[in-house]
């Protein structure tokens, strides 16, 4: 492995001192491995096991595949074992990991902002239903995510995704992970700049570039230029977000240390603004301090929020101007506050006078049939393709206003919807005990059936009200931003029982308004009981609410 540490950029060093029981930062000097995860990082270079998997595993099959490859590296080729069936999530944490794997595989494909065309749907939704049962999930950092992936055909998996352009390299790992991009960039009427150059720039230059393979854990990356913070940016570790500089026009501020987890943080502006073309040395720059000074000694501490909490913005500032870029950036404007919501559900005008179209799969669960018919759709309407969205939704580019009721009917006969009630908008699942070997509870199914039962009993809501159902403590789909979070664990029923349940948090959110919800500690609720909870939980704000008063604002009061 190329020992990257000490071949960085830094032009001049900022005294820290190294603290007596360090946290492992490697600019401090601390060069042994802390924890089993950096010594197999050090061990061997986590991309290499590409070539494992194409030459090795795939022909001899999954006992052939070396453990610390199996459940470590692994995920830099975007493959994760999956949650062997059956086993109920009280034993999340008393099982050993090998005791959940199954010989199956959960696989990322990255999309990174870029527009899938008809035949690049048409191959994901093949793969999808000749290697993967029929399964697809759009994730909320736009991936396909598949599942029942066989270890023997992942080879010609990435053969059929390489041929449109596609890949799965960095999709998880401790990496720069699929960066999010603005779903309409390029065609938005309101677009303040189009990030995209700046992004398949980045993807050029970095991903699969061993000098950024070994962080302290995973990088999450946003850049979009549309007004309504459509790429998450506040949850970002790097998220560069349009705006106008009063002399130099349209470019990006820059946000750093947003995640979410266990210790929340939303990302701080550093007060620059960078052009488009350098957004990828300004990036390269980040993520050179993270690889860096990153904290390697805990994983519960590996992300770049807690650097940025510890230093400041000030200090992160001036070691990345001094060591890093060897040059101040310009100071800049903040955006202006988002006054739409992101996730551009519906019919909108574009700049060159044709239409994009946003729908909503339930959570965003769809199928290979979906995407294969999509594909269909697209070309038979004369579309551009689609692009997914950070809120598990997708929206389809490049449609000439003669063809959008059309394409609407057809959308709605294969299940997506452009007219979505404002439940099957709004709410997001994450993938949960299906799947998920860290899951406590059933996500997916149980927010399927919310939508469905609010749908009933309010089928005339006139606000949206986002529900966000994660299946453990951690955050995948996000329950500290949004109206109602949902996190799962294990909670006692009215007979003293374990059951699947729920902790609520209310009146998170962003985008729009940003905070994070209020956790609740009186507010458990079993699965069982969810519908009726949220139902009253509602019931409460339509009667309590001012006028124009959103959920948000209520709960927080
Ligand atoms: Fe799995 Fe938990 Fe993430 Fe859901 S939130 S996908 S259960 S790790």
């Amino acid at each position: 492995m190329s020992d990257i540490r000490f071949q960085s950029k830094r032009a001049a060093h900022t005294e820290i001192p190294r603290p007596k029981k360090g946290e492992g930062q490697w600019s401090l000097g601390f060069a042994e491995p802390l924890n089993k995860n950096e010594q197999s990082k050090k061990d061997d270079d986590p991309l290499n096991v590409e070539n494992r998997i194409r030459f090795i595993y795939s022909k001899r099959g999954f006992d052939s595949i070396d453990p610390a490859d199996l459940r470590g590296r692994f995920r830099w080729m975007g493959l994760y074992t999956q949650r062997k069936p059956g086993i109920d999530g009280g034993k999340t944490g008393a099982l050993e990991e090998e005791e959940l794997d199954d010989r199956y595989f959960m696989m990322r494909v990255r999309s990174d902002g870029a527009l899938l065309n008809a035949e690049r749907l048409r191959t994901l939704g093949g793969i999808s239903t000749d290697f993967a049962r029929g399964s697809a999930d759009i994730t909320d950092r736009q991936n396909i995510q598949y599942h029942w992936i066989d270890i023997v055909d992942v080879p010609e998996i990435w053969e059929r995704l390489d041929a449109v352009g596609l890949n799965t390299l960095e999709a998880c790992g401790d990496c720069p992970r699929g960066f999010l991009g603005s779903p309409v960039a390029g065609v938005a009427a309101d677009e303040i700049i189009d990030g995209t150059p700046a992004l398949e720039e980045i993807k050029r230059r970095y991903i699969g570039n061993a000098d950024y393979s070994n962080l302290p854990r995973k990088f999450k990356t946003s850049v979009s230029g549309h007004p309504s913070l459509d790429g998450a940016p506040e949850i970002n570790d790097v998220a560069f977000v349009g705006t106008v500089h009063p002399e130099h026009g349209p470019g990006f501020d820059l946000w750093v240390g947003g995640g979410l987890s266990t210790n929340p943080k939303l990302a701080v502006r550093l007060g620059v603004w960078i052009p488009l073309d350098e957004v990828a040395d300004v990036w390269e720059g980040v993520v050179s301090v993270f690889r860096d000074y990153g904290y390697r000694r805990l994983r519960s501490r590996a992300r770049l929020k807690f650097l940025v909490t510890d230093w400041g913005k000030e200090k992160f500032r001036e070691v990345l101007e001094n060591e890093y870029l060897g040059r101040p950036l310009l100071d800049g404007p903040s955006p202006e506050r988002a006054t739409a919501n992101g996730d551009h559900i519906g019919v909108h005008e574009q700049q060159d006078g044709r239409y994009y179209v946003g729908v909503a799969p339930t959570v965003g669960r769809i199928s290979g049939a979906i995407l294969t018919s999509l594909g269909d759709l697209v070309e038979k309407h004369g579309a551009a393709g689609v692009r997914l969205t950070s809120y598990q939704k997708l929206v389809v580019i490049g449609v000439d206003g003669d063809k959008v009721d059309a394409l609407l009917d057809d959308l709605e006969v294969i299940g997506l919807s452009g007219r979505p009630s404002h439940w099957r908008r709004s709410t997001m699942a994450c993938t949960g005990i299906e799947f998920c070997k860290l899951a406590i509870v059933d996500t997916k199914q149980r927010a399927a059936d919310l939508i469905d039962e609010l749908e009933r009993r309010f089928p005339k809501i006139d606000t949206p009200i986002s529900i966000n159902v994660n299946g453990c403590p951690n955050s995948c789909a996000r329950i500290q931003v949004a109206d109602i979070g949902l996190k799962g664990q294990l909670v006692l029923d009215d007979d003293g029982n374990q059951v699947e349940g729920f902790q609520v948090h209310l009146g998170g959110g962003i985008g729009l308004t940003t905070s994070f919800g209020r956790k609740l500690r009186a507010h458990k609720v079993t699965s069982a009981g969810l519908d009726d909870y949220v139902t009253a939980v509602v019931g409460n704000y339509l009667d309590g609410r001012e006028e124009g008063e959103s959920f948000a604002l209520w709960a927080n009061r």
